[in-house]
């Protein structure tokens, strides 16, 4: 089982290392004084070895970290409001002398607790989607290099599986703001369309507001708004179909004794060819017919009587529709 290990790289030093040793890879010849184990699995890296290390910390807190860090593992770095960078972690060693050599000393003090990262990603996880998924209160900090206590694995499959999704998430919003950028309100609103965080709106903002840090109030404000406005209108398409497919009419009643459905979009593409509006681009489907739509076999369109048809399997049915004007 491998696990997960946030590490923040915050401060003015920890950036310039980060830069110097995990975004670019080291050199071997630097590892030298390390076992021979962890200078094979440093020669085998794939796109070259990198490495990072912590000081032991007050009471030696981080070291039972660090102990527990095993080859497998993923480091998922913390700086500027959000995880832009993952790695995976290959071995680790305690050597004060690679550390000084690799980055220097901090009163009296260096990284010794190292240890030697590949398949470095460019993953840019928004901090509080992650935090929903590994149980953290949205208010928690990531304050010093921690172990996230939790069965990733039963939960999401694996850990790369969990950084995916999380990561498509920070693809998407990320897609967002460029478009708010460009002044391209109707792909920015598909682009956020496409995001189901359970975020308030406060929480929205610090979110925002780290992927888009460099620009300018009003268009992070855009962006809130805009994305208030799409989850209004999906909680209100749920309650104009009591939770029912438009496609089979297939609902279930969860726990909590509201019926279960999911809001699905048609891509931009497939959006023009269906003849859809992007205000009506939000359908009330049971989640197999969500999938299907998302991986092709089920198209929606309006038709010449602009009657809203679903066609799988080369068959059109009429989909149940109460939002698009006819
Ligand atoms: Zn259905």
């Amino acid at each position: 089982m491998s696990n997960l290990f946030l590490v923040p790289a915050v401060d003015r030093r920890a950036r310039e290392n980060f830069e110097r040793t995990v975004r670019r890879p080291v050199r071997l010849r630097d590892l030298d004084p390390l076992g021979p184990g962890q200078r094979r699995l440093a020669r085998a890296a794939h796109g070259g070895v990198r490495a990072w290390g912590t000081k032991a910390g007050k009471k030696d807190i981080n070291v039972s970290t660090w102990s527990a860090m095993a080859h497998g593992d993923r480091a998922l770095f913390y700086f500027d409001g959000l995880f832009p960078v993952s790695a995976r972690v290959l071995a680790r060693e305690r050597s004060e002398e690679v550390a000084e050599r690799l980055w220097g000393e901090e009163g009296g003090d260096t990284w010794e607790y190292m240890y030697l990262l590949d398949e470095v990603r460019q993953v840019e996880i928004p901090r509080l989607a992650l935090f929903a998924c590994i149980g953290y209160k949205p208010t928690a900090y990531t304050r010093g290099f921690t172990r996230v206590d939790r069965d990733l694995e039963a939960t999401f499959g694996s850990v790369e599986q969990l950084l995916e999704q999380l990561s498509d998430q920070g693809h998407q919003l990320r897609l967002a703001v460029e478009a708010a950028k460009a002044g391209d309100q109707m792909e920015a609103a598909t682009a956020l369309d496409q995001l189901d965080m359970q975020l308030s709106e406060d929480q929205l903002r610090s979110e925002i507001n780290a992927f888009a840090s460099a620009e300018k109030p009003a268009t992070r404000k855009r962006l809130v708004e805009q994305f208030q406005r799409n989850r209004k209108l999906v909680a209100k398409l749920k309650k104009l179909y009591g939770g029912k497919c438009q496609y089979c009419g297939f609902t279930f009643l969860q726990g909590n004794g509201r019926p279960y459905c999911e809001a699905a979009h048609l891509k931009p593409m497939a959006r023009r060819e269906a003849n859809i509006d992007v205000k009506d681009n939000i359908f009330i489907l049971c989640p197999n017919h969500h999938k299907m739509l998302d991986y092709g076999d089920l198209r929606i369109e309006l038709d010449s009587k602009r009657h809203l048809m679903g066609i799988a399997g080369g068959k059109a049915k009429r989909m149940t529709n109460k939002h698009i004007d006819p």
